[in-house]
């Protein structure tokens, strides 16, 4: 059996990150706005969340957090849970996931195929209780349990501050005006807005509002009062919000798919709420925003079966 953290990097982990900048060529673009999306799609486990726990998982086998065959622990509405899985087995580290039971199929699936035990929770409770859940397993059985905690570990927003916004800062020509992005974990907009309002003085950092119901895979509706906010998200770097609706984001996808990118739901999302930016933004706006996932991941959704 291999050990984890013993100074081995297995040759998967070189593909995570790096991913290509992309320019968005979309009908409703006003003359002279530009929107860019980073490619996270092409991570190896299909998603942005390769990044953040990656960087979450070396940081607990560099603590000796993993010492002792101990299982990392978390909850996922099943990006992060592929990372988790895949990554895991990469490390020769035990993981179990706990997943809303409404996660795709392929998600699950994959999760399993690496290897990972799978805990499923109510689908109509949504991901806090996934989330609950995780902690009331960790709480019962510490010795067994590294609880991960991706919305609450500070190495998941520096992986994006270290990683995600320094790409896009190498990768633009000249410095984005714009950068929108959705709350999961609120990894991505904390860690890339922080980095980027440091680099870009002026940048404007938007935040889409995900609607409640049928809701958008990744993605936490906030503002209810019994909603948990997650820790590591620093409202202070979010200058606007933009509501988005599922029905929109879904028509963005099947935009998105027609000009030749297949990516997930919050992707559309994204779009659409890059796009409301743009509308109100001056001539040579340059928006940057991030393609979280790939579409395949939601074929058994219907998405683009209508
Ligand atoms: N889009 C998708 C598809 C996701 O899975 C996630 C993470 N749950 C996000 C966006 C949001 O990313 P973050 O956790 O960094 O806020």
């Amino acid at each position: 059996m291999r050990d984890a953290g013993r100074g081995v990097d297995p040759a998967a982990l070189a593909l995570v990150g790096g991913t290509p900048l992309v320019r968005i060529e979309h009908p409703e673009i006003l003359d002279g706005a530009r929107i860019f999306a980073k490619a996270e799609w092409l991570n190896p486990g299909g998603s942005i969340k390769d990044r953040p726990v990656l960087a979450m998982l070396r940081a607990a086998i560099k603590d000796g957090e993993l010492d002792g065959g101990r299982t990392v622990l978390d909850s996922s509405s099943g990006n992060a849970g592929i990372a988790y899985a895949w990554i895991g087995a990469a490390l020769a580290v035990p993981v179990e996931v706990v997943v809303p039971a409404n996660a795709s199929s392929e998600r699950k699936d994959r999760m399993r195929a690496h290897g990972a035990t799978l805990v499923e929770t109510d689908a109509l409770e949504g991901y806090d209780e996934a989330l609950r859940e995780a902690h009331r397993r960790a709480e019962a059985d510490p010795d067994r349990y590294w609880l991960a905690n991706q919305y609450s570990n500070e190495h998941n927003w520096r992986a994006h501050y270290d990683g995600t916004a320094a790409e896009i800062l190498e990768q633009m020509e000249s410095p984005p005006t714009h950068f929108v992005a959705g709350v999961g974990t609120g990894g991505t907009i904390t860690g890339c807005g922080r980095r980027l309002k440091e680099a870009v003085p002026g940048i404007e950092i938007t935040m889409i509002e995900p609607e409640r119901f049928p809701g958008v895979e990744g993605l936490k509706p906030l503002g209810q009062a019994e909603d948990i906010v997650p820790a590591i998200l620093d409202e202070s770097v979010v200058d606007r919000r933009v509501p988005v609706s599922s029905d929109a984001a879904a028509r963005r996808c099947e935009e998105l798919a027609r000009l030749g990118l297949f990516v997930g739901l919050s992707s559309g999302a994204y779009l659409d709420a890059a796009l409301t930016v743009a509308q109100g933004a001056d001539p040579g706006a340059r928006i940057v925003t991030v393609f979280s996932d790939l579409g395949e991941r939601y074929l058994s959704t219907g998405l683009w079966s209508a």
